[in-house]
């Protein structure tokens, strides 16, 4: 076979400890149901070759490229707060690393391509839905401008896996900056190995923080870079109205992407409380919980880098935690700047903060649609006229004219004119957002009918979010009170 992966791999030749050496299980009859061929050009692949017979074997874990050396990486994490020493890709394999048209490293990996060992009970399974979720989620983040994970393909496998029902099966293969995680490191600091904590640190630094490399101290510098980019991240989150769902420790990546889309959604409305996961039921990864969480987990990443901190067991202490001391400065800045550009303020002055949370607070007691609101309060920046556009959103509509004249006046002192200010808004204020009843629907016509022209559809939307698509509005409507998703469930 010739090489169509050129794979070249860097974690593989790490201590053995660091993985399993583990194939993929073939599946029964694996079809295509799409790649992205756009990332696969970026990725040095040929598109036309991916969606060849052999192609389709290679993404449905039938066939191993030469070049490849699959592996599924070991790590441990904190779920839902609590410790589980030994978690581990249960059910995704590496099958390496290629070096992409601007010279990045990226991992290519199988999601739902059998058991490995860290699989303990599970089947090592994706079912299609869940499947298709993350394929549309994690591309529409990208095309958002929030760093993600990507979806390169998606393949059923002619299997059934057993979940509440059962349901067919898929195969993602997901591209990522790498999946290292908080978990892997607490995997290390948990058996007191602290040469796998120093191997796995010099690692991060050379594919993610060079910078730090040269640094006096390298490892503070990493543990700092690693927090500025979950601030930064989770802030992008807050601004788009994502909810990742199930921020354990396992599932927040090193690299500052998002990573493991399971139980994932948008707000609709704005609720600063929602929570859509089946599994959190207490409402601890919530929407307005996200910045402590992510704070909270990377306290844990903190943790394990203790022994390459100072040699004094104190003075590393002080610096961990003068390091996460950074951490909410870090993130109000990106916070309150995405929101001063969603506002259309380009300069600061003070009082911009309350006048973005007071918009906030009439959007939630007003329950005004989060995505909606901020899209058309673009048009409403070039002609007050589109005013009673933005203010049809909310029940008692004074409530945005009230706060839209405090608005106006600010604006005043701002030098950008308003056409070009419209322009601005529209480019950071999405039209279009991957909706939950639109994924679900997707979802539903996929599994019910064996029907993917409306997951066709949805990603074509989604890949210009913040351009009209006359041809698309109704993808920019809030659902109707019998559409509306109220619970996602985990993608096991
Ligand atoms: P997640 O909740 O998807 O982040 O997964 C948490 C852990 O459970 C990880 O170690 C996964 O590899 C593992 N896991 C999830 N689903 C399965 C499955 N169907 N089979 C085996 N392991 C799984
Ligand atoms: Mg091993
Ligand atoms: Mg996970």
């Amino acid at each position: 076979m010739t090489v169509q992966f050129p794979f070249d791999n860097t974690y593989s030749r790490l201590p053995e400890r660091f993985f399993t050496r583990t194939a993929p299980t073939p599946v029964a009859a694996p079809r295509l149901i799409r790649v992205n061929t756009s990332l696969a050009l970026r990725l040095g692949l040929d598109p036309d070759w991916l969606t060849s017979e052999e192609g389709v074997e290679v993404l449905s874990g039938r066939r191993v490229s030469e070049t490849a050396e699959p592996i599924a990486m070991a790590y441990a994490g904190h779920q839902f707060g609590g410790f589980v020493p030994q978690l581990g890709d249960g059910r995704a394999i590496l099958l390496g690393e290629v070096v992409d048209q601007d010279g990045a490293r990226r991992d290519i990996q199988l999601k739902g391509a059998g058991p490995t060992p860290f699989s303990r009970r599970g089947d090592g399974r994706a079912a299609l839905g869940p499947v298709l979720r993350e394929y549309i989620v994690s591309e529409a983040m990208a095309a958002l401008g929030v760093p993600t994970t990507r979806s390169l393909a998606a393949v059923t496998t002619g299997e059934w896996v057993r979940r509440e029902t059962i349901l067919p099966g898929a195969v993602l293969t997901r591209v990522a900056s790498s999946h290292i995680r908080v978990g892997t490191f607490e995997f290390f600091a948990r058996h007191g190995d602290v040469e796998g904590t120093r191997l796995l640190a010099d690692y991060v630094i050379a594919r993610h923080y060079p910078e730090a490399d040269q640094a006096e101290r390298p490892y503070r510098v990493l543990l700092d870079s690693v927090i500025g980019a979950q601030a930064r991240l989770i802030a992008r989150w807050l601004n788009i109205g994502f909810i990742h769902g199930v921020m354990n420790t396992d599932n927040m990546s090193v690299s500052g992407e998002t990573i493991d889309y399971g139980p994932c959604a948008f707000l609709d409305r704005y609720d600063p409380e929602a929570a859509f996961s089946a599994i959190d039921v207490q409402g601890r990864y919530a929407y307005r919980n996200q910045p402590a969480i992510g704070h909270w987990n990377l306290t844990r990443l903190a943790e394990c880098l203790l022994p390459l901190l100072s040699e004094d067991e104190d003075a590393a202490v002080a610096e961990a935690m003068e390091a996460l001391g950074g951490y909410a400065s870090s993130f109000e800045d990106a916070y309150e700047s995405g929101l001063r550009r969603k506002l259309g303020l380009l300069t600061v002055r003070e009082g911009d903060a309350d006048l973005g949370r007071d918009l906030l607070d009439a959007m939630e007691a007003n329950g005004a649609d989060f995505t909606l609101t901020f899209r058309r309060l673009s048009d409403a920046a070039l002609d007050s006229d589109s005013d009673s556009g933005v203010s049809a959103l909310f029940t008692d509509p004074s409530a945005f004219h009230a706060w839209a004249a405090r608005w106006r006046e600010r604006l005043a002192q701002e030098p950008m004119d308003a056409v070009a200010r419209r322009a601005a808004m529209q480019s950071v204020n999405p039209a279009f957002i991957p909706r939950n009843h639109r994924v679900e629907a997707v979802i539903q016509a996929a599994v019910e009918e064996n029907d993917f022209g409306l997951f066709e559809e949805l990603l074509t939307v989604l890949a210009n979010p913040f351009e009209d698509q006359p041809a698309f509005t109704h993808y920019a409507d809030p659902p109707q009170d019998s559409e509306r998703v109220y619970q996602t469930f985990c993608g096991t």
